[in-house]
């Protein structure tokens, strides 16, 4: 595998994807049949990670956390960065990235889903390298992190990273605390 965001194969999928979606996210009341409800749903939510993107940024203003600004032009377009204390921040869709904790593979199409996922998963692994080399930390939050219960206690690492990231900054570069 060669380190470079080269993205034909990517771009064909996407391609590939856009043709096959519109029947599998028709936002007809009547695909919501029982049994395929959830993976039509996973795939529905996860979609651009538009509707957890906004859930995430509407807590951070509640919470009064700011500094952040959104896909800023840094490798991956981190859905939030932080720049004084170079943090990014990725709201992971569980379909689209395959979730370690609820990923399940559509019966459908298989092979063309794994390759998918796959290829966004070795994407994700690139982005988080290139921007930790450039100095920059990432905590990945996971759609379903935000959902329920679980979401308090994943909006709690956004502060708690950034009060150890504005420790660093203040102590300086050379610190690796
Ligand atoms: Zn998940």
């Amino acid at each position: 595998m060669s380190g470079s965001m080269s993205c034909s194969p990517a771009s064909h999928a996407t391609m590939t994807l856009s043709r096959r979606m519109p029947s599998a996210v028709r936002p007809s009341r009547d695909l919501f049949k029982p049994g395929g409800r959830s993976e039509l749903m996973a795939r529905i939510s996860g979609k651009g990670n538009k509707s957890t993107e906004l859930v995430l940024a509407t807590e951070l203003m509640k919470r009064k956390i700011t500094g952040w600004r959104r896909h800023v032009d840094l490798p991956g377009r981190p859905d939030f960065t932080f720049q004084r204390e170079k943090l990014c921040i990725f709201v992971h869709g569980c379909f689209w990235h395959g979730c370690p904790r609820c990923y399940r593979a559509p019966s459908t199409n298989v092979l063309f889903w794994k390759k998918k996922v796959i290829g966004n998963q070795r994407r994700d692994r690139r982005v988080s390298k290139a921007l930790r080399r450039s100095g920059y930390m990432v905590v990945t939050i996971w759609e379903c992190q935000l959902r329920g219960a679980s979401r308090p206690r994943a909006l709690r690492r956004i502060p708690s990273a950034l009060g150890r990231r504005s420790r660093m900054v203040a102590l300086g570069p050379n610190s690796s605390r």
